[in-house]
């Protein structure tokens, strides 16, 4: 369902996707795969449209947060390797086989239920085991007092019946940290993780034919973990300073249009709770774009967006639907001009460090109610508004 409001609306450049993709391979090597995290809808890009671009590419492998983000793949035609690094419930296990569906497994207890419901099936399903180096969030803990038994365990579940050990995997918790301390528990990790890699494969008697765990830190700044697999996000969508070193762009741009254009004398206050008053005679335009598409509240009277006259700062509070902006001396920028609020004019970078986050949960916060323009070749190929039409 195509909507006729030009109100807000973000550009997905398919073709610098591509074009990231392209310089990501060459900056990795030919003998190193690449598998694309196209998890949270592709960071808010459309997990879709990103995943037939990266297929066509020839990316190797995707990966996703569940059972759910993967079957919008396959039932969109996406036929390429898919792992779910996330926990799936045992019932499920049929539905990952038949659309041959990787699974990570964290833990001994999931190994044997996932081993029996493949049993039980006469099925075998593929696995990815995830080992715990420091990120302590999930995986076999393997550190320290718990290396022998964490070794141990990762063997036995590769054994099991049922189960294809086709990877294993690690995940960086401080890659992309400058100082010598992250540095140092990076590299930890890594040797933890080779450690536990080739204990595993000495006592199985067999070798994983995918080890990985370079995330987008790693991904661009340690080419000695790439391993088998690379397996960068916020890189492949072109933000954060890695992917200005890699001269990567942007992929998407969000852009809204001036609704309104009113005048204040100076004193007016402006918005909810009046944090904003005028210094001078103002030009303020009011922009269709809230809280509510994901301009995060407290950006309030600090966010700056791009107009064709330059930057333009926000002014009082963000409310659900609607921002001001000041266009004073802006006299070009009139009702239905176009401005950009982050995106190849206008770095997302800054607006993350307003808001202090990281680019990451801007994009991801673009809401269901912004539609998506999928950008090739200069043209809008698709459009794509989520709506119970
Ligand atoms: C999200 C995620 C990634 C990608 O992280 P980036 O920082 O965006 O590169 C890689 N691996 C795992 C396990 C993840 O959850």
């Amino acid at each position: 369902m195509a909507s006729t409001l030009r109100r807000t609306w973000a550009e997905i450049d398919l073709d610098s996707l591509a074009s990231n993709y392209r310089k990501l391979k060459k900056h990795i090597g030919d003998d190193v795969k690449f598998c694309g995290i196209v998890k949270a809808d592709a960071y808010g890009h459309g997990s879709v449209q990103v995943s037939r671009t990266l297929e066509e590419a020839g990316a190797d492998y995707l990966a996703v947060s569940s059972i759910d983000e993967a079957m919008e793949l396959r039932t969109n035609g996406i036929s390429m390797p898919i792992l779910i690094l996330g926990h799936t419930p045992r019932d499920q296990v049929a539905k990952l086989i038949e659309n041959n569906i990787t699974q990570t497994i964290t833990c001994e207890a999931k190994a044997i239920n996932y081993s029996q419901e493949a049993m039980r099936l006469g099925k075998t399903l593929k696995v990815h085991i995830k080992v715990d180096s420091g990120m302590s969030r999930l995986g076999y803990l393997c550190e320290g007092d718990f290396y022998e038994g964490g070794v141990e365990h990762i063997v036995e579940d590769c054994q099991m019946p049922g189960l294809d050990a086709e990877g294993i995997f690690t995940h960086f918790s401080m890659a992309d940290e400058e100082g010598d301390e992250a540095l140092a528990y990076t590299k930890h990790q890594f040797e933890l993780f080779k450690s536990v890699i080739d204990a595993v494969e000495e006592r199985w008697g067999k070798r994983f034919r995918i080890k990985h765990c370079a995330n987008t830190g790693a991904t661009a700044r340690f080419p000695e973990t790439y391993l088998d697999m690379v397996r960068p996000g916020l890189l492949l969508y072109g933000y954060g300073e890695y992917a200005r070193e890699l001269d990567l762009e942007p992929v998407m741009s969000l852009k809204t249009a001036v609704q309104t254009i009113k005048h204040y004398p100076a004193q007016t206050k402006v918005s909810y709770g009046g944090l904003y008053t005028t210094d001078k005679k103002t030009r303020m335009g009011v922009l269709p774009y809230g809280y509510a598409d994901g301009f995060l509240r407290s950006l309030s009277n600090k966010a700056v967006v791009m107009t064709s006259e330059g930057p333009a700062r926000q002014c009082g509070r963000i409310c659900m639907d609607m921002s001001m902006i000041d266009l004073t001396d802006k006299r070009g920028v009139g009702v239905g001009s176009e401005v950009e609020i982050f995106g190849k004019n206008n770095p997302i970078e800054a607006m993350a460090e307003a808001a202090q986050t990281i680019p990451y949960e801007l994009v991801c916060a673009v809401s269901k109610r912004v539609p998506r323009m999928y950008v090739k070749g200069g043209q809008v190929v698709e459009k794509e508004l989520l709506l119970r039409f």
